[in-house]
């Protein structure tokens, strides 16, 4: 590519995150964007970028943005033969198990969740035995070992759906303590649930919120359900990344914030230039190690390839698939 047409495109890439990342930021991209344009042209590659993706990922390298069971959807819709998925490693399980033919990489091995690591499937044939005759509900942020030893999977957007379309009293609901805690209340279920929490949401408190509403007059709190119920008590709404989202569109608030992941907001108000955007920034740290940089590795070099065992990978993909028939 010319030198002229290169500056060309940056520019153009730049008038979308302008807002959002500073001028002096922007040269040290340049680079990788025209690599993984060609690297993706050369592997018939798409990426997938979740909504914690930082601006220049998800607006300018992302073919497919969104939550987590989103991307791994979309992706089966795409003809490509590579996956990149900039998000952490349950997400680029779940698109494998969603997309078995196709080669799935994650950038970073490393991109773990604090979710996801607090259980295990032994951990699951533990509670099966103390709570025998109870089904297990698993949130798609786990491992999938631990999905194939459950009944079915949720989402933090289907989690209440899920839950009542079983029709039974008491179901076990893992790992996260404080989004079983919050669909508890929401279904009058008895909910059994394991002490898992994520990082980035059990920070948030409700005197923070409350501090928040007294610097900010009128601002509309929207809370993400993986945060302790009464954080999401002191919010206007509640809902997964992308039900904030649609909030935000739909109802076009003068003054918002997200109580969620620090980038969710930034990637958001790129679309909403009229709105005021409030940002408290708790990052989640394993988000944070996908970068440009290794998704051009990650193209370059073909790594790190998510596999899964076959005899896991089906039982795991039946939780999900059932949770899709829901
Ligand atoms: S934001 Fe929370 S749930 Fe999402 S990957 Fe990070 S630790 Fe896991």
């Amino acid at each position: 590519m010319s030198a002229a047409l290169a500056l060309d495109r940056s520019a153009q890439l730049y008038s979308r995150v302008r807002r959002v990342i500073p001028p002096i930021e922007w040269p040290a991209f340049s680079d990788d964007f025209d690599a993984i344009l060609a690297l993706k042209h050369e592997r018939n590659a798409v990426v997938l970028a979740h909504n914690y993706m930082t601006p220049e990922i998800f607006h300018c390298v992302a073919d497919i943005v969104g939550d987590s069971l989103a991307l791994a959807r979309e992706a089966q819709k795409v003809e490509a033969d590579v996956i990149v998925m900039a998000g952490v490693h349950f997400m680029a399980e779940t698109t494998k198990l969603l997309n078995p033919a196709k080669t799935v990489l994650i950038p970073d091995l490393r991109a773990g969740c604090s979710l996801a690591s607090s259980i295990t499937a032994a951990d699951v044939r533990l509670l099966r035995e103390k709570y025998p005759g109870r089904p297990v509900v698993t949130y798609v942020n786990t491992s999938a070992d631990v999905k194939a030893e459950s009944d079915i999977c949720c989402t933090s957007g289907n989690a209440k759906k899920i839950v009542e379309s079983l029709g039974v009293p008491e179901v076990i609901m893992i790992p996260d303590q404080y989004l079983a805690a919050n669909v508890a209340r929401e279904t009058g279920v008895k909910i059994i649930s394991w002490a898992g929490a994520c990082e980035v949401h059990e920070r948030f408190t409700a005197r923070q919120i409350r501090a928040l509403r007294a610097e900010n007059p009128g601002v509309v709190v929207l809370a993400h359900p993986e945060c302790p119920p009464d954080v999401v008590d002191e919010a206007d709404f509640a809902g997964s990344t992308a039900a904030m989202s649609d909030y935000v569109t739909n109802r076009q608030p003068a003054r918002v914030v997200l109580i969620t992941e620090c980038s969710m907001a930034d990637n958001v108000a790129v679309l909403h230039p009229n709105i005021d955007f409030v940002r408290p920034c708790n990052l989640c740290p394993h988000m944070k190690r996908i970068s440009l940089a290794n998704i051009r590795g990650a193209l370059e070099t073909m790594q790190h390839e998510v596999t899964i065992d076959p005899a896991v990978a089906g039982r795991a993909r039946r939780a999900v698939e059932r949770m899709l028939a829901v």
